[in-house]
């Protein structure tokens, strides 16, 4: 039975990196009709940030990557936040101690900091445990006065000396750790918290988990982890490994970093986040005017594909086509640019009538009047295979709703004669309503002719005259969408 998680820690906001593995965990469970599991890991109390967790589950909803168990939801397997299941990691570490797997350290801050001070890159560890203040190195009457005396203290993982943690990741195969690198993690807090390491794998047991799907960066982790399961006697029954690849810089030179985007004016955020430490604000895809859809098929790009050439999916073939063999080992570069193609293909791809309710939105953003729906919907027709972005319907379409304050008639007005401005007058008495495109383009080509002119040198003063500038669809077109009376307003407006 597939069971995977995403466990996010609440300690900001949801980065590229992080909504990709929720995604990948999602299509997993989804593919093998398994479950699919949201648990916060709030155990670092210091680290914590008011509104994480909330933030997560909304991008998550807007991503559509709904959990079947979550904190909110609920669920056979809860509670579904680490800091609510305190009570039952005490034991797995008082195991460990018992087994001699685990000790108990009684170093105090400063004496921490003072071995930090002596030694460079000072690790607690095989090479350093046996100068410590530990139950390794006091002797058992010591240590329980310490204890009876409630002694502040931390409980830290044996790691073996000279062993090999070896195991099979389902992306990079055969991989191994050599434990004489690994240091002495902490396992369990002076607080009485655990860290991430014992409740990550105290949690993954109990809730079931099948496969565990987490950015690479937790590789340097799974030795820890893989010894936790053996220690703790649960070695048959460890998860299957997969380390997705990390995330790059456009340019393939290091991780995708929160300042990269700063810096090169992209989001790293699903959603805007506004640090309540700092009150910065850093974008985020949905406010930048990305359809969940197209977000969702680019993030599933980095670092998967289906062995074809297609780049365009919807979820269901996500879930359809979705396997772990297909995910890449190297890392895999963000390109924005190519994250706007994602947007424009997914908006060409969109009928009118599925985009009105964002493109609605982005106008209300921009305070425009739209009117009917059924308007805005032959509006968004008109002019969708021009959009990258959901704003660019404003920029795009912005005309058809407000005229334009500033003509840009002056590109055009070199050319400007009493004449032509003659023909204008004369075309808007032909202009009515109910007429198609094509008439108003027929009478349009009949008028110039009897006014000796060659249609082409006037159909871009006309269009300046609709839209204020020199862009859009078909000129007449937009004339058939502004209707009569609003068309010859602008001609006349701009001629007189
Ligand atoms: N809490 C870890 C994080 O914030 C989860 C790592 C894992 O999936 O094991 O990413």
């Amino acid at each position: 039975k597939v069971r995977v998680r995403f466990a996010p820690s609440p300690t900001g906001g949801l980065h590229l990196g992080g909504v990709r593995t929720a995604l990948f965990n999602y299509l997993f469970a989804k593919k093998h009709n398994g479950t699919f599991v949201l648990r916060i890991e709030d155990t670092d109390q210091t680290r914590f940030v008011e509104g994480a967790e909330e933030y997560i589950a909304s991008c998550l909803e807007w991503c559509g990557l709904k959990p079947d168990e979550s904190p909110s939801l609920g669920g056979p397997f809860g509670p579904y936040r680490q800091s609510e299941r305190k009570a039952t990691y005490r034991q797995y570490a008082e195991q460990l101690v018992a087994s001699g797997h685990a000790y108990y350290a009684f170093d105090t801050p400063e004496e921490l900091e003072a071995k930090r001070k002596e030694i460079p890159n000072f690790t607690y560890g095989l090479a350093t445990r046996a100068e410590m203040r530990n139950s390794l190195t006091l002797d058992a009457a010591e240590v329980s006065a310490l204890l009876a005396g409630n002694t502040p203290h931390v409980v830290r993982i044996k790691i073996p000396e000279n062993e090999l943690v070896s195991f099979t990741d389902l992306i990079r195969g055969h991989v191994s750790f050599d434990t004489n690198l690994v240091d002495d993690k902490v396992l369990l807090k002076a607080d009485g918290m655990p860290t991430y390491h014992l409740a990550v794998v105290a949690d993954d047991r109990a809730m079931e988990i099948s496969h565990v799907f987490r950015g690479e960066e937790w590789l340097p982790s799974a030795p820890i982890h893989i010894l936790l399961w053996r220690y703790l006697g649960w070695g048959d029954e460890m998860p299957a490994w997969v380390h997705l690849p990390l995330i790059l810089k456009p340019d393939g030179n290091g991780k995708l970093s929160k300042r990269d985007g700063d810096r090169l004016g992209f989001p790293v955020y699903a959603q805007n986040w506004t640090d309540p430490k700092t009150g910065e604000l850093t974008k985020g895809f949905k406010e930048l005017g990305f359809m969940p859809e197209a977000f969702v098929n680019l993030l599933a790009m980095l670092g998967w594909n289906d062995g074809t050439d297609q780049e365009l999916f919807s979820m269901g073939e996500l879930i359809d086509k979705f396997s772990v063999e297909r995910i890449s080992k190297a890392g895999a570069k963000f390109d924005f640019e190519k994250a706007k193609w994602y947007n424009h293909e997914w908006i060409k791809k969109s009928t009118a009538q599925e985009l009105l309710p964002f493109v609605k939105k982005a106008f209300a953003a921009a305070d425009t009047e739209t009117g009917e729906d059924v308007q805005l919907v032959k509006v968004i027709d008109l002019i969708k295979d021009r959009c990258n972005l959901l704003g660019d319907f404003v920029a795009q379409g912005g005309y058809f709703f407000k005229a334009p304050g500033n003509y840009d008639l002056d590109a055009v007005k070199p050319k400007w004669t009493a004449e032509k401005a003659a023909f204008f007058e004369a075309y808007t008495s032909e202009l009515g309503d109910g007429q198609q495109a094509a008439a108003l383009e027929e009478k349009f080509k009949t008028l110039a002719a009897a006014h000796s002119f060659k249609p082409g040198e006037l159909m871009l003063p006309l269009r300046v005259m609709l839209v204020g500038g020199k862009f859009g669809p078909g000129v007449f077109d937009i004339a058939v969408n502004l209707g009569a009376a609003e068309t010859i307003e602008r001609i006349r407006k701009a001629i007189a």
